[in-house]
């Protein structure tokens, strides 16, 4: 009997394959979760198992609690514990990870994805930030789940909401989004490798170009987000 409700396990499954198909995975670089809080647990691609093989039934079920799988043979994603941290510390129900290439390059410049426009603001109220580098301790026990807590303390060194900003980069290594739900995480991805591509087009025209005005932020992030969003709505602009 598989834990992770049947719904729970093909959104993940399908969200997976969602994020190969937006071309963000090179190799099997990348993995999809989901959470179903009210039973403790998050599911998880399998490691190791290549995306065309993946099924809802392959998935692996992890407690919130324990951190331990809760069922079937397989291991789950190496980046399990990261997750874990996130679901922890963050008020999400999914999380997406990829090497995608314009992200991952800001990470390894160790720079956040700057707001330098209005698509930015409509997704991200802000920067993307970037982590400080792991230490050696962090990296020789406990890698995977360090690399979620420097996510964490990312967000509380710099006041971050992380429903505001639904994103980071982890320095050296590459993004993390997240959402209500996986295919949410998996959007916020593709739109943050968007954002990172046109950010260094952007740079490339002038490597000073300033980002808008606070205002302007606000008021993007705000017509798609929280209690007066508007965006999609009759009386509401594209
Ligand atoms: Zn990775």
């Amino acid at each position: 009997m598989s834990r992770g409700g049947s719904g729970l396990r093909e959104r993940v499954c399908q969200s997976n394959l969602a994020l190969v198909a937006s071309g963000l995975v090179t190799e099997t670089f990348g993995n999809v979760s989901g959470v179903d809080r009210a039973a403790g647990l998050f599911v998880i691609k399998p490691s190791g198992v290549p995306y065309e093989a993946l099924t809802p039934a392959n998935l692996v079920a992890v407690s919130l609690e324990t951190g331990r799988v809760l069922d079937g043979d397989l291991r789950p994603s190496s980046d399990t514990a990261t997750h874990l941290e996130l679901y922890r510390a963050f008020p999400c129900g999914g999380i997406a990870h990829s090497h995608s290439a314009y992200a991952t390059a800001f990470a390894q410049a160790r720079r956040a994805v700057p707001c330098l426009g209005t698509t930015h603001a409509d997704y991200f109220r802000g920067d993307v930030p970037v982590t400080r580098p792991l230490t050696r301790e962090e990296v020789e026990q406990e890698y995977e789940r360090h690399t979620g807590l420097v996510i964490v303390e990312t967000f509380r060194t710099l006041r971050l909401s992380a429903e505001d900003v639904p994103g980071a980069l982890v320095a050296h290594h590459g993004p993390f989004t997240w959402g209500v739900d996986p295919m949410a995480a998996v959007e916020r991805a593709r739109v943050l490798e968007y954002l990172a591509l046109v950010a260094c087009l952007t740079y490339h025209l002038d490597a000073h170009a300033p980002g808008p005005a606070a205002y302007l932020v606000d008021k993007h992030f705000r017509r798609k987000h929280g209690k007066d969003a508007y965006y999609g709505q009759p009386n509401g602009g594209a």
